[in-house]
């Protein structure tokens, strides 16, 4: 698994998760990923409140996420502007990381 999708991951998982012994939402300083194999991710989540441990199991077929999301705005947006600059930029970060987009989305 490369850096950026693990850390879209990470990302996706404090916007989402809130500790459910106390509900409090975590940042991702207290996500501490105990390790990827493949697909899968297993991480443990300290609540910054209760300091109660949550080991959480998520696998990279949730990067299909955001590109639902991007749909869903298109239709109500009608319409999306993407720059140029934007794509020549990722595909920068693709090339000095040396991953393809099939890596990128796991396939
Ligand atoms: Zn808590």
């Amino acid at each position: 698994m490369n850096f950026q999708t693990l850390k879209w991951m990470v990302d996706s998982l404090v916007q989402t998760f809130s500790c459910p012994e106390c509900n409090s939402w975590v940042d991702e300083n207290c996500v501490d990923v105990m390790w990827t194999a493949g697909q899968n991710i297993n991480v443990d989540v300290i609540c910054p409140h209760c300091h109660k441990h949550s080991i959480i199991r998520a696998q990279i077929l949730a990067l299909e996420i955001p590109i639902q999301d991007i749909k869903i705005e298109s239709n109500t947006k009608k319409k999306i502007l993407i720059k140029d600059s934007q794509i020549i930029e990722l595909n920068k970060n693709l090339k000095s990381n040396n991953i393809s987009i099939s890596e990128l989305f796991g396939e």
